[in-house]
């Protein structure tokens, strides 16, 4: 159950499951759980912070983390109306050419009626007398048409070192997690609200500017994802104890994909050493510089009670 917890308790290992009384489940923590259930519960449920690094080396995963958050506020200045030379001057290599493709390579039919940046929506889910949350940060969401022609685009924009696979990005839980939420949240909002037909899912990548992904949305989805959704959080919330997150299997992919880049390798006994920036991949772990990734502010949270 979702409730306060104490600091004694926040020390122990085995401990029921409790999750701060402010938390809401993201694509973060729901990825953390569907890659390895013992990852969700050391990260989410103890907040166990371990002296490890995620990523090799770790001042260049540093740098490429900052310079992610850097081209995110760029973009959120140019979209909100700055004047593009004051947002140009002083950017290094590669902010540089990152924004130059956002300004020559921004998709051209996007709505834009309404445009809003950094938005983030929270819903209830039919789980846990309806106490959990599922939140959701946007990068951009843009509205626009009339009631026949209504059409949202939910644009993530990636700073990735590669382009994420449209294979692989379509079983991520961001996927799954960015237009549910926005099609629950739609009745609450003032240009709402929206079916899931009229709903669409575009990855930008700053390496490949003009091959966005896109995947458009559906009723059968939503509902698809509104049973997966629950399964996984009534499986979560029937977890009492640690043993109920079991570690990934100890296979030698899932210790390269997985624990190779998880601080908690070495109290799961599975190597010492970090997985290599060059072959890592965020979308694997969307909630890689943790502290940044475990919650959403209240305060960051549009409430949309039903
Ligand atoms: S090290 Fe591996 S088994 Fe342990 S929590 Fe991380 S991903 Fe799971």
């Amino acid at each position: 159950m979702i409730s306060g917890r104490s600091d004694k308790r926040k020390e122990q290992y085995d401990v029921p499951l409790e999750l701060p009384s402010t938390f809401s489940f993201s694509q973060s923590s729901l990825q953390s759980y569907v890659n390895c259930p013992r990852r969700f519960w050391l990260a989410y449920v103890e907040q166990l912070t371990w002296p490890a690094l995620e990523v090799a080396p770790y001042d260049e995963h540093e740098q490429q983390l900052r310079r992610g958050a850097q081209f995110h506020q760029l973009v959120e200045r140019a979209e909100a109306g700055l004047p593009r030379e004051l947002l140009r001057q002083g950017l290094d290599y590669p902010l540089d050419e990152w924004f130059e493709s956002y300004l020559r390579h921004r998709p051209a039919d996007l709505p834009s009626e309404n445009v809003e940046v950094e938005r983030v929506l929270s819903v209830p889910l039919a789980v846990d007398a309806g106490r959990s949350r599922l939140a959701a940060r946007y990068d951009l969401i843009a509205f626009g048409g009339d009631d026949e022609n209504r059409r949202v685009v939910i644009l993530d924009w990636k700073t990735n070192q590669r382009a994420t696979r449209r294979s692989f990005l379509q079983q991520r839980m961001q996927t799954l997690v960015y237009p549910f939420v926005l099609v629950e949240a739609s009745a609450g909002l003032p240009w709402g609200p929206v079916s899931p037909e009229q709903v669409e899912m575009r990855y930008w990548f700053t390496v490949a500017p003009t091959e966005p992904v896109t995947f458009h949305y559906s009723s059968d989805l939503h509902a698809a994802n509104r049973a997966k959704l629950e399964k996984i959080l009534n499986e979560i919330l029937r977890g009492e104890r640690q043993a109920d997150f079991p570690k990934v299997a100890d296979t030698e992919e899932n210790r390269r994909r997985f624990c190779s880049y998880c601080v908690y390798r070495s109290r799961c006994d599975r190597g010492i050493g970090a997985g290599s920036l060059e072959e890592f991949d965020e979308a694997e772990f969307p909630d890689s510089g943790l502290e940044d990734a475990l919650d959403f502010t209240l305060e960051e949270i549009q409430e949309l009670v039903f």
